[in-house]
């Protein structure tokens, strides 16, 4: 089964809109990922269940 799914979020830098793509099989995770309009370093950190995201935050990492 792919839990694979493309979520939105705004970048703490930039403010643009970017489309994340979330592995909903782990409940838990974060990490770092650039942004793909300014290239900064941007923290991601979700909870999911049930191949839903439950709680989504994005933060500056630097
Ligand atoms: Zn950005």
């Amino acid at each position: 089964m792919n839990l694979l799914q493309g979520c939105d979020a705004q970048c703490p830098h930039c403010w643009q809109t970017i489309n994340l793509s979330l592995d909903l099989s782990v409940p838990e995770q974060s990490y770092v990922e650039d942004c793909p309009v300014c290239c900064k370093s941007m923290l991601v950190t979700y909870t999911a269940a049930d191949g839903e995201v439950l709680e989504l935050t994005v933060e500056a990492a630097d």
